[in-house]
């Protein structure tokens, strides 16, 4: 049997692991040093020094998660903004124009509204469900162009094979935030992104313990991100690889039973008559239902909902989940919730809120690996309680 062959539950645990198994251990052990004994390495980069992301932690984990995403090359970062500002910066410069999803995540539209144009680069930002959008926005000097997978908090799936085909026909450099995906829905670089980037706080470590990135792609690509991280320093500690190498080992377990707990979670809610509007791709009734079928493996754990009431009645009935844990972050085994305004789009003003279709009332829940029935239950007679 090939390697290519592999399923992926396979390459999950084996992919990447050292052969011969350090002193024997099943697990790589945390290598604790920031700097190793000279053997004569060429140049800077090979130095082996723990900002550079070299030590055997740091290798196992970029193998294996290559291999998860088919493709040749990955490298771990010290938190998935890392990932994003390294890849941003490795490939655009002074005079260049980048086309950016209008829906970023808040870090993300920050630096590129914020720090961005401070050093010279242009954006527009492009609805990525609509080709006409980005075919009118191309600019002579466009570089880069930038999407997510699923968006949050409405949970978007963009046209992803018509970003691809546009992209390599005016030979941009394709950029993809897989974060919501992960993986086990969505293979970014296989389907012809240039690269995939991850925040590993989310699904692919899933335990919210650490917080850590990911960028994935062809090894040239991966060489050139990698002296810019090695630069400007954003690299993954030991302890933190070594969790994260613990934590990816169930990520197709924890995943699918997210969705498929989402999967029962999401007619309950669009059923219900407290609720007004229901945000969840696996719905026939969602407008992103026929292009999350055609590209994804699965719809996701992520949920958006309206209650049919006022910001009091949303904080009450949040106030009253008794499992679901109210928390900013998501894709972890645990069930959170957050109000988006109050949390992750709270810098983004009103009226920007209100275009992108995330009003006071919207609720934001990330289904964790708790049984169905009990969660389901919870969101009952937390909805009993409204007043
Ligand atoms: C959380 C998140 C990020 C940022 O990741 P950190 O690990 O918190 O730096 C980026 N993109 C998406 C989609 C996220 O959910």
């Amino acid at each position: 049997m090939t390697k290519d062959n592999q399923s992926f539950e396979t390459k999950l645990i084996h992919a990447g692991e050292p052969k011969p198994r350090i002193a024997g251990a099943i697990n790589v052990p945390i290598f604790q040093s920031s700097t190793y004994e000279y053997a004569g390495e060429g140049s800077y980069h090979d130095v082996r020094y723990l900002r550079l992301s070299n030590t055997p932690n740091h290798l196992a984990l970029h193998k294996k998660l290559a291999a998860l995403e088919g493709a040749e090359a990955a490298l771990v970062t010290s938190s998935g903004m890392s990932a994003i500002t390294t890849a941003l910066l490795t490939f655009l410069k002074a005079g260049d124009h980048l086309l950016a999803h209008n829906t970023l995540y808040g870090g993300t539209a920050n630096f590129v509204n914020n720090e961005l144009p401070r050093y010279g680069i242009e954006r527009d930002l492009i609805d990525a469900t609509n080709p006409s959008d980005w075919e009118s926005k191309l600019k002579p000097n466009t570089k880069v162009i930038y999407v997510e997978t699923i968006t949050n908090p409405i949970m978007d799936v963009p046209e992803l094979g018509k970003i691809v085909e546009f992209a390599k026909t005016h030979e941009l450099i394709s950029m993809i935030d897989n974060t919501f995906a992960s993986p086990v829905l969505y293979c970014p670089v296989v389907q012809g992104f240039d690269l995939s980037l991850h925040s590993c706080t989310k699904y692919i470590n899933g335990h919210s313990d650490i917080v850590a990135g990911a960028v994935i792609g062809s090894a040239d690509y991966l060489g050139q991100v990698t002296k810019k991280l090695n630069h400007l320093g954003g690299s993954l500690d030991s302890n933190a690889c070594f969790l994260l190498h613990r934590g990816v080992k169930t990520l197709a377990l924890r995943m699918n039973k997210q969705c498929e707990n989402a999967m029962l979670i999401a007619p309950f809610l669009e059923n219900h008559p407290q609720l007004k509007k229901v945000n969840y791709p696996g719905l026939e009734s969602n407008s992103s239902f026929e292009r999350a079928k055609e590209h994804l493996c699965g719809f996701g754990a992520m949920l958006s909902f309206e209650i049919d009431g006022d910001v009091d009645q949303a904080d009450q009935f949040i106030n009253h989940l008794q499992y679901a844990i109210k928390a900013p972050s998501l894709g972890g085994v645990e069930t959170l919730v957050t109000r988006p305004v109050t949390t992750s789009h709270a810098l983004m003003d009103k009226a920007e809120r209100e275009v992108a279709g995330i009003s006071d009332t919207l609720i934001r829940y990330s289904v964790g690996i708790e049984a169905a029935d009990d969660l389901i239950a919870d969101l009952q007679q937390a909805l009993e309680h409204i007043g």
